[in-house]
């Protein structure tokens, strides 16, 4: 049963040396005794915040380190091998939190969810189906409340949850011009997704001028994925009563001290709404959210971008590369399709 191990807490940057990959052997059945769940990992699903997991928390903030020397947890699609607990079955696939090795017992699997729908590809349940989905659809909807005509603006926006918000401006009928970091990310934002515009903020020297260029009346709504430099000129060029869902900053994450925004006060003066919010208030609405995703889904309206990495020994260079912009739209690990 190969794994993904963490070696030790990691201070800036998380490197591919900080994972390896272990082996350990599993009875392939359910302890004595267990209420919990055997599964087949599938898919694994590489995000952002798992680099906080990979640091020293000492006990306090939302998450709770990794422990050095043993698997990794993060989201995935899996199979159900043996059930002991009342929500699953033999037979039934599973999205959630799972340890990152090919067969794991999860002895606490309640959060999990079933999956239902097997007509779409079930490495959706790692991204547009799954936490990036309910995180874009719960920013724009829930907490932009962008309107018909609006201007929107999206950073990181090729990647798992920017590739959706753009969508669903579209669909509203918005305006919706996005950031990403290399030209060909920019092709795909322009001629998959819809994008009205798209620039490489990588080849901007003047942020605030790119966006007074793509937006000369200003941006009504902005879904904020990067922080720093970007938010800053962001809210120079808000419009009046703007809205921004701050949805991540990771271009903060590995910073020792996050950089200053010099722009914050005029937060007043332009009567601008900034709101955080957390994807996983919203699962209760979970079946709320498919209902609507789903059928645009099946029609083709709606689009996803995978980034598929193939087998567990590449993990740690997928995940790390989120850090560093290789991704191509969500980063999706397959283990075994079945
Ligand atoms: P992505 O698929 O967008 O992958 C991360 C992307 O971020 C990279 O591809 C890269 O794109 C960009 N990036 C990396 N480093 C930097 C940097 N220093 N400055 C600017 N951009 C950078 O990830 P997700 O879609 O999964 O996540 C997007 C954001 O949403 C993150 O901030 C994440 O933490 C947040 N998030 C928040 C949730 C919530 O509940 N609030 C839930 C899920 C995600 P590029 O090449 O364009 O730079």
């Amino acid at each position: 049963n190969k794994q993904v191990l963490f070696k030790d807490y990691v201070t800036g940057v998380p490197k591919e040396s900080d994972l390896c990959i272990g082996e350990s052997t599993i009875a392939l059945k359910l302890p004595e005794g267990s209420n919990g769940i055997l599964v087949k990992n599938l898919y694994l699903s590489c995000d952002p915040f798992m680099q906080f997991l990979m640091r020293k928390t000492e006990g306090h903030g939302v998450f709770s380190s990794y422990k050095p020397g043993a698997p990794i947890t993060g989201n995935g699609v899996a199979k159900v091998l043996e059930s002991n607990h009342p929500k699953f079955k033999k037979g039934d696939y599973v999205w959630g939190t799972t340890s990152w090795e090919e067969y794991a017992v999860l002895e606490k699997p309640d959060a999990l969810f079933k999956i239902e729908h097997t007509d779409v590809p079930l490495s959706y349940y790692t991204g547009i189906l799954g936490m990036a989905g309910v995180t874009a659809y719960a920013g724009f909807y829930e907490v932009c409340h962008a309107k018909e005509g609006e201007r929107v603006f999206v950073s990181a926006a090729s990647g798992a949850v920017g590739q959706l918000v753009g969508q669903f401006a579209k669909l509203r009928g918005c305006y919706v011009v996005g950031s990403a970091g290399s030209k060909e990310k920019v092709e795909l934002l322009k001629t998959k997704f819809g994008f009205d515009d798209a620039f490489n903020y990588k080849e901007e020297h003047d942020l605030a001028a790119a966006l007074k260029r793509c937006f000369p009346e200003g941006i009504d709504v902005y879904f904020e994925n990067v922080g720093g430099k970007m938010l800053d000129a962001v809210i120079l060029n808000m419009r009046l009563r703007g809205r921004i869902a701050v949805c991540g900053m990771i271009s903060q994450y590995n910073l020792s001290e996050p950089e200053g925004v010099k722009n914050l006060m005029l937060l007043i003066d332009k009567r601008i709404t900034m709101r955080g919010f957390v994807n996983f208030d919203y699962y209760p609405q979970y079946n709320k959210f498919l209902d609507t995703i789903l059928p645009p889904i099946r029609e083709g309206k709606i689009t996803y971008v995978e980034d598929i990495a193939e087998g567990i020994e590449s993990v740690p260079a997928a995940l790390v590369g989120l850090f560093r912009g290789r991704n191509v739209g969500k980063q999706v690990v397959v283990l075994a399709h079945e």
